[in-house]
């Protein structure tokens, strides 16, 4: 494994389609339980139906922990035009771009940096399958595959930005996501 030049990953994974970027500590990610709260409000109608959200994705003390394996985390925030604050598809079309790029950096994490020890997080629920196998009471189709969510494992967003110095909103008819590579400190 390769010595970690911050400045230079930072500058690689700006090739790829990401507004902002940042490297922070896990200590220094704030871990809430009133995150999960929110997801068991189930606005998003994806509580209890997805492996990747809770309470499929386990409880959050389990979660945690698993987060703080890793010391370090490549945040990711990408920015996408809607037509409007209700259009759906446009953010589900985003939600989408999104994680193509999420992939793309973890591939460029890997490959460049020879990092191997990652945990990839996203935004919402997992969309690999039309059709979750957690309703089925059956088993993760593919769990190397499979994309949680930063909120699922308790990480407060707006936090995170804040500390990133990175704009929770990016005005009208525009939609961020938000997405975490924690890896292993070289
Ligand atoms: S990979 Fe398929 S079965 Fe597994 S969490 Fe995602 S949607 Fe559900």
């Amino acid at each position: 494994m390769k010595s970690l030049n911050k400045q230079q990953l930072l500058e690689d994974i700006m090739e790829l389609n990401i507004k902002n970027a940042a490297i922070v500590d896990t200590n220094d990610i704030l871990f809430s339980s009133q995150v999960r709260k929110y997801c068991e409000m189930n606005q998003c109608g994806k509580y209890g139906v997805n492996w990747a959200c809770p309470p499929g994705v386990g409880p959050l003390s389990t979660l945690k922990e698993e987060a703080l394996e890793y010391q370090q985390g490549l945040v990711l925030q990408t920015l996408h035009i809607i037509s409007s604050s209700f259009d759906w598809k446009g953010m589900m079309a985003a939600k989408e771009a999104h994680e193509k790029v999420l992939r793309l950096a973890l591939g460029l994490v890997k490959e460049r940096y020879e990092i191997t020890e990652t945990l990839l997080l996203g935004a919402g629920s997992c969309e690999i399958c039309a059709s979750c196998s957690y309703e089925e009471n059956q088993p993760c189709r593919y769990p190397d595959k499979a994309l949680a969510s930063l909120e699922a494992y308790g990480i407060d967003v707006v936090s995170l930005t804040k500390h990133c110095n990175m704009p929770y909103h990016h005005g009208a008819n525009t939609v961020s996501y938000v997405g975490l590579i924690l890896f292993k400190s070289p």
